[in-house]
């Protein structure tokens, strides 16, 4: 027992054996010992009473009583009380503070934050901005659906895909259509996840600005280089001997500045696409064409072969799958020196997919390169690149082609001995073949 609580554990027994004592003096000195000592035990017990009373009071009070003074047991249980009561007062403040200080700083959060329970995918708790950007109201969507709720957002399946969901880059808001928003999702723990959703309208305005700008540049450029293109053409640099070097040079960089404005226009229109008009590719006469094309490009520098091992047809655009393919074949070729081999292989995968893989022995790639390797403009050795008639946007061209067909491009390469690119796409874009090819289309 602490010392305080001992002396006046002390003090009270003292109190109690001097009221006795003087009880049963009194009691001697008027000849009735029992009664008058009776008569103070049942005083004791009244005086008891009284206190337990007052704790009582302390206890059930609402607003705060003064400590109370003195040193008897009673006194100090009142006085423990109140110290402990003041703790726990002390600790709710400090608690509600916490929570408002909380509260406030999630409702400035420009960002929507929503607390889903995982199995049942109900809504627990949003902020305000949730409101702003989902629409969601307090308190008539708390238990509902994440998934009825948002319902113009295409997230059913994204909130299927659970812990493995890519984050959704670009959804219009249920509030608007105008609001884009950027979605992810975060497991936090066990049971619950966390939606964060935001506002990204100003950078996809800016995304859309840029892209009009480069669409609407690359379209100005055009009709003039055609024009210049032209008049170079009709210049023949064998009827100018002194003008020949600069002439063919002129035909050749024009040659490129048209390409590239070409390529530009490209990227701008499958880029401004959400999906290309569908159908299906007819992979036995694409691998001959691709085989034609690469023949000609190499001019018997190299040796080319193609298989054709996965025999299925592919759903998608045949026009911007054969562009995408035919930059990896370009690439091949012009990254190849003489001599080397290049194949074209057209497989089954384990996971049920195809890929179209481009491989060759040319230069290859330093892996510090292959993160990078498909952003626009992006090469290895620019000179080396120039000098192919390369526009360093073939690679970029690829991948949104890819994109459209929700395949992907993977790279393999080692400097000295060569790269392999393979387009993988998943069993959803494979249609059965109807027709055998003949021989000669695919050999
Ligand atoms: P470019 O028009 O310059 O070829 P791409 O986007 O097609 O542009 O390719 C980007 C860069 O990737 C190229 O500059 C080249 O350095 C490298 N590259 C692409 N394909 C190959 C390949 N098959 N072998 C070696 N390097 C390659």
């Amino acid at each position: 027992m602490p010392q305080d609580a001992r002396s006046a554990w002390r003090t009270t027994l003292g109190q109690l054996a001097l009221a006795l004592g003087l009880a049963l003096a009194l009691g001697f000195a008027v000849g009735e010992p029992w009664p008058v000592l009776t008569v103070a035990a049942l005083g004791v017990v009244a005086w008891h009473y009284w206190k337990l009373r007052r704790l009582l009071l302390r206890l059930t009070a609402r607003q705060r009583l003064a400590p109370p003074v003195g040193d008897g047991v009673w006194n100090q249980v009142d006085r423990l009380l109140y110290r402990s009561q003041n703790e726990v007062r002390a600790r709710k403040r400090r608690l509600i503070e916490m929570l408002r200080a909380y509260r406030a700083a999630t409702a400035a959060l420009p960002d929507a934050i929503v607390v889903v329970e995982r199995n049942s995918q109900r809504i627990l708790w949003f902020n305000e901005a949730g409101t702003r950007l989902l629409g969601l109201r307090h308190p008539r969507d708390l238990g509902a659906a994440l998934g009825d709720r948002l319902q113009p957002l295409p997230i059913a399946h994204w909130l299927a895909a659970g812990r493995h969901a890519e984050p959704l880059l670009d959804a219009p808001s249920p509030v608007s259509p105008e609001l884009r928003l950027s979605l992810r999702l975060i497991p936090y723990s066990d049971e619950l996840w966390l939606l964060v959703a935001r506002d990204v309208s100003k950078l996809m305005r800016l995304e859309q600005m840029r892209r009009d700008f480069v669409a609407n540049v690359s379209h100005e450029l055009r009709t003039p280089l055609t024009v210049v293109h032209g008049y170079l053409d009709m210049l023949d640099p064998a009827e100018q001997p002194d003008w020949a070097p600069m002439l063919t040079e002129m035909q050749r960089q024009s040659q490129r500045m048209t390409q590239l404005v070409e390529d530009l226009l490209t990227l701008s229109r499958l880029e401004a696409q959400e999906a290309l008009p569908e159908e299906t590719v007819s992979m036995a006469s694409m691998l001959s064409t691709l085989k034609r094309e690469a023949e000609a490009l190499s001019q018997r520098r190299h040796s080319i072969a193609i298989e054709d091992a996965a025999g299925v047809d592919l759903w998608g655009s045949t026009k911007e799958l054969h562009s995408a393919f035919s930059n990896l074949v370009s690439n091949a070729i012009r990254y190849t020196p003489a001599g080397g081999s290049i194949h074209i292989r057209f497989v089954s995968e384990r996971d049920g997919g195809v890929s179209l893989a481009v491989e060759d022995t040319g230069y290859g790639i330093p892996a510090a390169h292959l993160p990078r390797i498909t952003e626009r403009f992006y090469r290895v050795s620019t000179s080396r690149s120039r000098e192919s008639g390369g526009t360093g946007l073939g690679l970029s061209i690829v991948k949104h082609v890819l994109n459209l067909h929700q395949a992907r491009l993977e790279i393999e390469s080692e400097v000295g001995r060569g790269s392999r690119f393979a387009c993988r796409f998943g069993r959803e874009r494979i249609r059965a073949r109807d027709r055998v090819p003949y021989p000669e289309e695919h050999a």
